[in-house]
């Protein structure tokens, strides 16, 4: 192993003061990836009422396992305090929406889904997904733990059980006679601090011949395009389809297919069935994509150490920027409430003296205060009236988007700003 400072190999002394293993094969954790300082929970909100009070920070360093090179960080709050009352709510970005459209035509048309079928999504959020199975008519159920974006849902009609989902949750379903045709976990794979209990749960409630499919950060492309802010407490495990493979045939599953997706800055869309299930061949997308990660370094340690010092290198670039605007009297404002944004933020130690405040679409956010920075956030019209020199977007993956929608900055003289994957000044 070759000797390095970006890359930390712990050494036995250090690996006491943790005993937690890989959260797939349990090996013990030795190399850590990337060390992003202290962090509170990126998906809160801080409320005027808190400003006054003390916040937690958690350590927030990622780790790769050598064994099966599953990308992951320590949990130090459970899923249940994360999730019952979580502040995202996919509804409020017409990007995502439209894929979500797109998705349900194309999976419906290509499993020949009808009347007759069940589509279960896990992690079914305000129902941005269901409800176009709805509107088709398709029976459908969404799991979700968080009660308050659940409701969302339910008033809109889309059947959804409140609960985390698992082994114990897929045998209850199974005993109500609901198994699915379809199984979808969007984004999802992400935060599930049990994986293998997780998977497991998929392979009980998934239909004989039915599919699975999950979509997530293609973490080759988090790490060639430096997209080092969607590592947060929340988000546990980053994937690989070469790693997904070993999960899905532990619990008796394979990959079959595989497509790249542009959301979230370039995502894998995988396909998965019962091993046992003779109808559904291994596409020739699964080897190539299999290829390109090993090829891509993502099984050997110097790629995650290059990874880390882009990373450190992006701060120094974000706070160089940022000061010399402040130098010069420029005004810099933020653009969105994302929890990449507040990684980002916390981990460049940037506060209200460096971006004068942020604007979101979501009502929710509105008048609460980024977790950490304590940087406002203003509802969009904000940057209308002070007519700001920069609008830092913080959530990148919408950079299109966000630049179609306040293209009129642009008549006062104002400029976009990108951080990531390097800095950008979008003229
Ligand atoms: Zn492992």
């Amino acid at each position: 192993m070759q000797d390095s400072t970006a890359l930390r190999l712990k050494t036995s002394g250090e690996m006491s003061t943790d005993q937690r293993g890989c959260r797939f094969c349990g090996e013990p954790l030795e190399h850590i990836v990337v060390d992003l300082g202290l962090s509170p929970l990126c998906e809160t909100l801080t409320h005027r009422d808190q400003l006054n009070k003390p916040e937690v920070f958690y350590p927030l360093r990622v780790y790769v396992c050598g064994h099966c090179w599953l990308v992951q960080v320590h949990e130090h709050v459970g899923g249940e305090e994360i999730f019952s009352d979580y502040a995202y709510f996919s509804s409020y970005s017409s990007t995502w929406l439209d894929h979500a459209a797109k998705y349900a035509d194309m999976i419906t048309d290509r499993l020949s889904l009808d009347a007759g079928s069940l589509v279960i999504e896990l992690a079914s959020n305000d129902g941005y997904l269901l409800k176009n199975f709805v509107a088709k008519q398709i029976p459908c159920l969404g799991i979700e733990p968080a009660a308050n974006v659940a409701q969302v849902a339910i008033d809109m009609g889309i059947p959804v059980d409140v609960s985390f989902f698992g082994v114990e949750t897929a045998k209850r379903l199974v005993s109500e006679g609901k198994r699915a045709d379809l199984l979808i976990g969007n984004n999802c794979l992400a935060h599930v601090p049990d994986l293998n209990d997780f998977v497991g749960g998929m392979k009980i409630v998934l239909a004989d011949d039915g599919v699975i499919t999950i979509e997530f950060p293609n973490l080759l492309n988090t790490l060639r395009e430096n997209q080092f802010d969607t590592i947060y407490q929340e988000h546990y495990c980053y994937h690989s389809v070469f790693t997904l493979e070993k999960v899905f045939a532990h619990h008796g599953m394979r990959l079959f297919d595989v497509e790249h997706i542009p959301t979230h800055g370039g995502s894998l869309r995988i396909y998965v069935a019962h091993d046992d299930d003779a109808n559904k061949p291994v596409t020739a997308a699964v080897v190539e994509q299999r290829r390109q990660e090993i090829d891509g370094g993502l099984t050997d340690l110097a790629t995650f150490q290059a990874f880390a010092q882009r990373v450190k290198e992006t701060k120094w670039r974000l706070l160089e920027f940022l000061i010399a605007a402040r130098r010069e009297g420029k005004q810099v404002v933020g653009y969105g409430a994302p929890g990449k944004g507040n990684t980002m933020l916390n981990y460049c130690g940037i506060r209200e003296d460096l971006i004068d405040f942020t604007v979101d679409r979501n009502p929710i956010k509105q008048g609460a205060y980024l977790v950490g920075s304590r940087i406002p956030i203003h509802a969009p019209e904000m940057i209308d009236q002070v007519k700001p020199d920069y609008v830092l977007i913080l959530p990148w993956n919408l950079r299109d988007e966000i630049v179609h929608q306040l293209a009129h900055i642009r008549d006062w003289g104002g400029q976009f700003v990108v951080a990531i994957p390097e800095l950008e000044i979008i003229r």
